[in-house]
């Protein structure tokens, strides 16, 4: 069970500050469809091409080109609105946001305003291991990206780049339901996952694939409960929009360097200008970019090239039945059928290879033990040459065979990690390499007891001090692995020195 009781920290106190504040938070999220073409063109979608290479007529203006819109984005963003339990609209509609940048040619955009695709959803924040807190989705709209233009190529020219113009766009909008730099990077963590998890968008940030527009308002203790019971924003403080966030540190340093710009003017008896601002990682504050527009400003106006877009229940219905099952269901389930602790249930299904990976590990052995495995040795080992998960050199098979071997009592957990570090860098079966290389743990007591006896023969002294100190058998016990190569069973050595030395 989870529990939901979680309470947002208070913000730091502000350095200077007067007043308590708390924030107020509210995200935008562009995810960009995983499709192989653009939301209304053929081009493709390939990252990193020659600039202008993937340029369809309709992705560059053309005149009388028109658009034809790709089923399997739409079908991406019904994925995606159902995998955050969102309601699906089976009639929706495309509108256009006028605005004119060089890096848009059509000098406007396609979104959805009035009528998105995907309605009301949600989305279970994980704060710590068992404590989660739920933020409430708005809305989901498809829509297409822009290009881009690019001013550090030549001292009197920009140029513009349109490989990304009509790229598809899932615009992901939350309620302020956010309360703390943390959270909102826990919640872009977790939406990303969802999103990996329904294979509809990569979630990679670097290229920009995943990108966060952060509101951020302050407001007075009391002042959030007020609004939570009426949904009245006039409850709330003016908010101010920081744009195009790609990295989960940025978008911490950015809200709560914002915090304390909006509480700083408050105080001093200023007011917070509703505006989009930029956020400058080197100098760590944000600074205006623009006044924010209204709605108005962008005159959106149904797209007369496009009809409504109409799907149909059954349509939806598959697309229900083909979920994969998702993160906290996965988690749930590793917890109840491996009996792991959420810690290592949440390390475990962080993404869906390394889940597939341990429920191959732990098919046919203990649950924890594979979990032990997986996360401290390979994934420690795999961390140390920046290998992925999907290119680790030991098989799911191979890590299951050394478990198995420790479980059977074959092996040591010392002799354990040799043979893993053996099929680690020479590959192999691990049961074969122990029965080679001479590695089975000694459980014979006759062979141990010869090992105790001659060890206890060759040090007297040493045997005077351990009968005066039972603290010192240690030392027999240390000297009796190292005699066997570390292969004597440890709990027989103990039992065995401790009876030898008459404890
Ligand atoms: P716009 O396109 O004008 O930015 P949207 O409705 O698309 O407007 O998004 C507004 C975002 O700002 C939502 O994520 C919403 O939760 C958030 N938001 C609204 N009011 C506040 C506020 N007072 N403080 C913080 N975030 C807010
Ligand atoms: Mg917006």
């Amino acid at each position: 069970m989870l529990d939901l009781s979680y309470e947002a920290p208070k913000p730091k106190v502000i350095a200077g500050a007067k007043h308590d504040w708390e924030l107020v938070i509210g995200l935008e999220v562009h995810a960009q469809v995983a499709s192989k073409a653009k939301l209304f063109s053929g081009a493709s979608t390939k990252f990193g091409a020659e600039p202008n290479s993937n340029v369809a007529f309709v992705d560059a203006a053309m005149p009388g080109m028109l658009p034809v819109i790709n089923e399997f984005c739409v079908e991406q963003a019904v994925r995606t609105g159902l995998g955050l339990k969102a309601q699906i609209n089976l009639k929706s509609a495309f509108d256009r946001k006028n605005y004119f940048y060089p890096d848009l040619p059509q000098g406007y955009q396609i979104s959805q305003l009035y009528h998105p695709i995907v309605g009301e959803g949600e989305v279970l924040v994980d704060m710590e291991p068992g404590i989660a807190r739920l933020v409430r989705i708005e809305r989901i709209h498809i829509e297409q990206d822009a290009g881009k233009s690019i001013h550090d190529m030549d001292p009197n020219m920009s140029f513009v780049d349109l490989n990304r113009t009509g790229v598809a766009l899932m615009e992901i909008v939350s309620r302020p339901d956010i309360r703390g730099p943390e959270e909102a990077a826990a919640y872009v963590t977790k939406l990303r996952q969802i999103l990996r998890y329904l294979g509809t968008c990569d979630g990679n940030m670097q290229n920009g694939n995943l990108r966060a527009d952060v509101n951020v308002s302050v407001c007075r203790p009391g002042q959030y409960e007020k609004y939570q019971e009426t949904q009245d924003f006039s409850h709330l403080g003016t908010r101010c929009e920081i744009k195009n966030m790609n990295s989960m540190r940025f978008i911490q340093a950015a809200i709560d360097h914002e915090a304390r710009r909006q509480i700083a003017i408050l105080e001093a008896g200023g007011e917070i200008d509703q505006e989009t601002r930029l956020y400058d990682p080197d100098k760590g504050e944000t600074r205006s970019m623009r006044s924010k527009e209204e709605a108005h400003d962008y005159r959106y106006f149904p797209d007369p090239d496009l009809l409504p877009l109409e799907i149909e229940q059954g349509w939806v219905d598959d697309i229900a039945a083909s979920l994969p099952e998702l993160p906290d269901a996965k988690k749930a389930r590793f917890v109840k059928d491996f009996g792991l602790s959420e810690y290592d249930a949440s390390v475990l299904t962080a993404d869906t290879a390394n889940a597939r990976y341990f429920e191959q590990v732990a098919g046919d052995t203990d649950g924890k033990l594979a979990a032990n495995w997986v996360i401290n040795e390979l994934f420690g080992r795999l961390k140390k040459e920046d290998h992925s998960i999907e290119d680790s050199p030991v098989s799911p098979e191979q890590l299951a065979g050394i478990i198995k071997l420790i479980q059977k009592g074959e092996i040591s957990g010392k002799i354990a990690k040799d043979l893993f570090e053996i099929v680690y860098t020479d590959g192999g079966d691990p049961a074969q390499i122990v029965e080679e290389r001479g590695m089975k743990q000694v459980t014979d007591t006759g062979a141990i007891e010869a090992a105790v006896d001659e060890i206890i023969a060759a040090n007297p002294a040493q045997v005077e001090k351990a009968k005066a100190n039972p603290k010192l058998a240690g030392w027999f016990v240390g000297q009796v692995m190292k005699a066997t190569g570390g292969k004597a069973n440890p709990k027989a050595v103990n039992e065995i020195v401790a009876a030898k030395l008459g404890q």
